[in-house]
């Protein structure tokens, strides 16, 4: 059985020549899938009635379904829970901006990364996402979207999973969103937020692709980021750095940073020096994110004053930054929360 989702352009055009159909088809099937977003095959009623059938018996679309629905009444965040048959349940989000409507796509079920402050690596990895299965979030939420002519303009991989640790189905995925017969996401418009796997960061790099690049830092020093996030082990704050120079250097586009400022723990005035201090040489902008409590975790939030002091020690030394706004407050939003919850009242 081939997954449609999980095939880019190209492919649906080699696969339907197999078919021996014409050249065009590839470009219909698409439209179907991706502009008119039909949910079964019937409905191409464009294509040959046999075609139709070989797709019907050969193929599936939507594989996913809906286990949960919530949206914030404060700013309109809708927040899915998807359920596979195989059982595993992932989360993705609709956030409504100003500046358009962005979705959070998680790319693993669960993960290995193992951070501290995490919800998603509670529980470990549990499987990969196809491109398909990760094409399916975007769809949710475009599909919400149809009702009020609006698209998905953005795409943030930063729901549960480590997106390098997916390389090749993330990448699948984002040529798929990014394709002008499919949803026309533009590659700009989709930001691939990592841990810090720096052969990861390399090799995004040497495929020059202009995706926005998000580094998960979250601390100044090896030792603190050690003692958070395990990967820093295998590659120190140095190491991850010089990559990001390297994508820089290939790409002429500058760095997200995320920094999850956790009371006591990374938020004092001296490591927004230090941080500053790492960061003067790249063009970069820091993220700000107050953490998001995780029941399991025992970490505190750093106060609103101290975030916004963190912030102005940075702008004072040239670095831009800003404090992320938090979206779905009242249901939960923070990715893993939602899917931890849920396998908690199994
Ligand atoms: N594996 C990728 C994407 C995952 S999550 C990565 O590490 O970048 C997206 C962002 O949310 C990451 O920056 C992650 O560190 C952050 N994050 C995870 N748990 C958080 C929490 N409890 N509060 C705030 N941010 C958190």
């Amino acid at each position: 059985m081939r997954h449609l989702y999980d095939m880019r352009f190209d492919e649906m055009k080699a696969w339907l020549k197999v078919l021996q159909q014409p050249g065009y088809r590839a470009q219909q099937v698409f439209q179907w899938l991706y502009q008119w977003r039909v949910t079964d095959v019937v409905q191409m009623s464009n294509l040959p009635q046999k075609l139709r059938d070989e797709l019907q018996q050969n193929t599936r679309m939507t594989t996913s379904h809906v286990v949960t629905r919530q949206v914030s009444r404060l700013d309109g965040t809708t927040k899915f829970l998807l359920g596979w048959p195989d059982g595993v349940t992932v989360e993705t989000v609709l956030m409504r901006h100003d500046y358009g409507n962005s979705v959070c796509v998680s790319s693993q079920v669960g993960c290995k990364m193992g951070c501290n402050f995490c919800a998603s690596t509670l529980g470990g990895m549990i499987r990969q996402m196809s491109a398909g299965e990760m094409v399916e979030q975007v769809l949710y939420s475009q599909r919400l979207l149809d009702g009020q002519d609006e698209r998905v303009s953005s795409v943030v991989l930063m729901g549960s999973g480590e997106p390098m640790d997916n390389y090749d189905e993330v990448m699948r995925f984002i040529d798929i969103v990014n394709d002008p017969n499919g949803l026309n996401i533009g590659q700009r418009h989709v930001t691939v937020s990592t841990v810090g796997v720096v052969p990861g960061i390399v090799r995004l790099a040497d495929e020059g692709r202009p995706v926005t690049l998000a580094v998960s830092l979250h601390a100044p020093t090896d030792e603190l980021r050690s003692s958070m996030m395990p990967i820093n082990k295998a590659y120190p704050i140095s190491e991850l750095l010089q990559a990001c120079r390297y994508y820089v250097h290939k790409t002429g586009r500058r760095i997200s940073f995320e920094y999850a400022l956790i009371g006591g723990k990374n938020d004092a005035l001296q490591e927004a020096r230090k941080l500053a201090e790492l960061l003067h040489d790249l063009p970069a902008h820091v993220n700000l994110i107050p953490v998001n409590f995780v029941p399991e975790r025992s970490y505190k939030r750093t106060p609103p004053d101290r975030v916004q002091e963190f912030l102005n020690e940075l702008k004072a030394m040239g670095i831009n930054a800003t404090i992320r706004r938090e979206m779905g407050h009242d249901i939960s939003a923070a990715c893993g929360q939602l899917r931890a919850e849920q396998a908690k009242r199994l």
